[in-house]
């Protein structure tokens, strides 16, 4: 039987733990069928990014119609996408073509502090994908640089969800992750009339590259699949928790959340 499709639109990793390396392998785990629109090539390692190219944006367009036109597009999501340009491109597009329920996933810098972005292009995410998105699902750094909320705590997360829906996205997930100080992960996911708290366990490990995307991918290989929001969030939750739970160390820096137990008992 021929199974639902998702769409990345991002960049590639090297190292392949992150971009659509990550993003392809969510969306196979989780049944679904993967589309690429390849945005920038990414030269990087565990260490870090030593600086990427991007493709040229019409090329970006082409990629998305290519697919959307011919295959179909359930869900999409964007990852990586380097520049203004781009990202007006992706905009134009999607009001063009049909890619169903569309997460973006608001990419600014690597972990390891490397920016994926060039500086004008985080007002363009902004003004120009956050009201054409389902859903939004920045990390506490991205809700600072998007807001100036710093998050400390269920208050500021709160007030950053709603300083968040003020771009005109239906729903924002602001994932608690990057929090120190609590003991358990908590997210919160918002459309600004329902408030739902997230919660789960946090492990401990230093290997956590990629988990942003595999979290976002997972979320949009349920809604391609016909989930609701909060249903595709929690669903992405558990999957990301355990790829967190059974990250590897790969490389002297930081190694990648691990796909590897969806394949089942080896
Ligand atoms: N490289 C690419 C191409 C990405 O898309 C991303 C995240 O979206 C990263 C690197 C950064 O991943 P992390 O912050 O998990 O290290």
């Amino acid at each position: 039987m021929t199974p639902k499709t998702a769409l990345t639109i991002a960049g590639s990793d090297s190292g392949g733990g992150a971009g659509i390396q990550a993003d392809l392998r969510t969306f196979f785990a989780n049944g679904v069928h993967g589309l690429v629109a390849l945005t920038a090539v990414t030269v990087q390692n565990s260490l870090g990014v030593q600086g990427f190219t991007e493709i040229p944006a019409d090329v970006v367009t082409a990629q998305i119609k290519a697919v959307a036109s011919d295959m179909g597009v359930n869900a999409a999501k964007t990852g990586m996408l380097a520049t203004a340009e781009i990202i007006r491109a992706v905009a134009k597009t999607l009001d063009e073509v049909e890619v169903g329920p569309f997460v973006v996933d608001p990419v600014a810098a690597s972990m390891t502090g490397d920016a994926l972005l060039r500086e004008d292009a985080l007002e363009a995410i902004r003004t120009e994908l956050f009201p054409r998105a389902t859903l939004i699902t920045p990390n506490l750094d991205e809700v600072r640089l998007l807001t100036g909320v710093s998050v400390v705590d269920a208050a500021s997360q709160c007030a950053a969800a709603e300083a968040l829906l003020e771009f005109g996205s239906r729903w924002v997930l602001v994932k608690g992750g990057h929090m120190t100080g609590t003991a358990d992960c908590v997210d919160l996911l918002s459309d600004g009339r329902e408030y739902i708290s997230l919660s789960g366990p946090r492990y401990e490990t230093e290997n956590t590259h990629g988990g942003g995307d595999t979290l976002a991918s997972a979320i949009t290989a349920s809604l391609a699949k016909g989930a609701s929001v909060p249903d595709a969030v929690a669903a992405g939750k558990k999957f990301i928790e355990r790829c967190v739970a059974e990250a590897y160390p790969l490389g002297a820096g930081v190694g990648p959340v691990s796909p590897f137990w969806a394949l089942g008992p080896s």
